[in-house]
């Protein structure tokens, strides 16, 4: 705190008496205050510079104040500050343009909401009233949203607190090999098995009461599981069956977050709907929504859709959105993103996997790689409890920040998630502070 500016002092302290923090116990907050970044860096209020290995909440894809998406919202805000959802905007309409140009097979009208729990919310809405049914599966190891149905879909703590008979939904494991609910020893066991688990699953459950199957194609704050080969297309096998929406949850892993426009390119499906947020505009004004397929959007051709929002489809949200995709097309940020996994991040963390005992498991694709942290790399006991967190884990956090490097954790795992367009000396500097800042972690393994 004494290092602080006084401007950052005030902010501070501002904060602690007025701001009422997200998934927090209020009195034991100590948050960072940030005022300033660009590109691949944020400065703190004592004025230090760390590498943002964050993207903030995995958003800022395009890295920080990128000047083409600023001088877009600047102009939009010249020009047409709002306008009611009901009325033609030519960023709206550009946007979903460019949206539906870069989505998969026939998904080409989007609706837009103001984030990610908004646009599952909304995809869950559209597959129910589609298929006249009610129930939802989604995975356990998941995170859909904070908001009613979001936070119920979800396959985390965070849903234990807000679930109050959970409206339906019903919860199935995943493929994840590390952890294998399975006993599965090899990828394609774990494709099989974790299909065969969904399939029994729906057979129990009923296959015509069940509206839609909710699943992030790579799972992102549950741990960056990207899926055995052949599972998504399984997933889409299994919904058509049975006539179940598949509603991709691409949040956190679309725009070029996983090394491709959209994580489900690894594996070629093609979903009913597509719900997105963060790295369509990198967060820098709210922005979300549903890419929807024909037959989907079809239902609401001569029927009223019963949803909306105020701000559906903001102009300064959707310019911003119009110039991070072409700037993001322009500067090849999704080819840098698979070239940075394929060169630098992928090798430089199995490397440290190699050293360092604490970890467990490395896992991803593109810039979004989980460390998965051990206190005993035999048993795999992690490094902190499901759901909490550790002297292990803050130990571990505040180092790299005395580093110069802001991660991100999540109970026993370090993400590293840095923007699309890291350069490889940048993702070196950060993986030379993880690899001084894991020495702490190995003490508290027994190796
Ligand atoms: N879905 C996924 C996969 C996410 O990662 C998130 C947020 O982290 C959400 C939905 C919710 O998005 P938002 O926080 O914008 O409501």
């Amino acid at each position: 705190m004494n290092e602080l500016s006084p401007e950052a002092r005030r902010a501070y302290e501002l904060d602690r008496a007025h701001v009422f923090h997200s998934w927090s116990a209020q009195a034991e907050l100590d948050p960072m205050v940030v005022t300033a970044a660009e590109g691949s860096y944020v400065w703190d209020g004592a004025g230090r510079r760390l590498l943002d290995f964050s993207s903030q909440l995995v958003n800022t894809n395009i890295g920080h104040q990128h000047p083409r998406v600023v001088e877009a919202i600047q102009a939009q805000a010249g020009r047409l500050c709002t306008v009611a959802p009901q009325h033609v905007n030519d960023q709206r309409s550009e946007a979903a343009r460019l949206i539906a140009g870069l989505t998969p097979g026939d998904l080409d009208k989007v609706f837009f909401t103001n984030g990610g729990a908004e646009a599952v919310e909304y995809a869950v809405r559209m597959a129910r009233l589609h298929t006249g049914r009610y129930k939802v599966l989604s995975a356990y190891r998941s995170y859909h949203g904070g908001t009613g149905t979001a936070v119920n879909i979800t396959g985390d703590p965070r849903r234990w607190p807000n679930d109050y008979g959970s409206a339906g939904t019903v919860h199935f494991f995943g493929p994840f090999l590390y952890r294998s609910a399975f006993h599965s020893a090899t990828p394609g066991e774990e494709t099989a098995r974790a299909l065969e688990h969904l399939d029994q699953l729906v057979a129990f459950e009923g296959p015509d009461t069940i509206a839609a199957i909710v699943l992030e194609s790579i799972p992102g704050t549950a741990g960056i599981m990207p899926p055995p080969p052949g599972y998504l297309a399984g997933v889409r096998e299994i919904a058509d069956r049975h006539g179940i929406a598949y509603i991709a949850d691409e949040v956190m892993s679309g725009f070029g977050r996983a090394g491709r426009w959209f994580a489900l390119e690894h594996d070629g499906v093609v979903p009913d709907m597509i719900a997105f947020a963060k790295g369509v505009n990198s967060g820098y004004v709210p922005l979300g929504g549903v890419a929807i397929s024909e037959r989907i959007a079809a239902t609401f051709a001569h029927r009223p859709f019963p949803g909306g929002l105020t701000y559906s489809g903001h102009p300064l949200a959707t310019a911003a959105a119009v110039a991070t995709i072409e700037a993001m097309r322009d500067e090849k940020a999704v080819e840098n993103a698979a070239h940075i996994g394929d060169t630098v991040l992928g090798p430089g963390l199995r490397e440290l996997a190699e050293r360092h005992p604490s970890v467990g498991d490395v896992r991803g694709t593109g810039v979004f790689w989980a460390v998965e942290l051990v206190a005993d790399r035999a048993s795999k006991e992690p490094l902190a409890p499901y759901g909490g967190t550790s002297p292990a884990m803050g130990e571990l956090v505040a180092t790299c920040k005395k580093l110069g490097l802001l991660p991100f954790t999540n109970y026993h795992r370090l993400h590293a998630v840095p923007p699309c367009t890291i350069t490889a000396d940048e993702a070196r500097e950060g993986l030379a502070v993880l690899d001084e800042a894991l020495t702490v972690a190995d003490r508290h393994t027994t190796g």
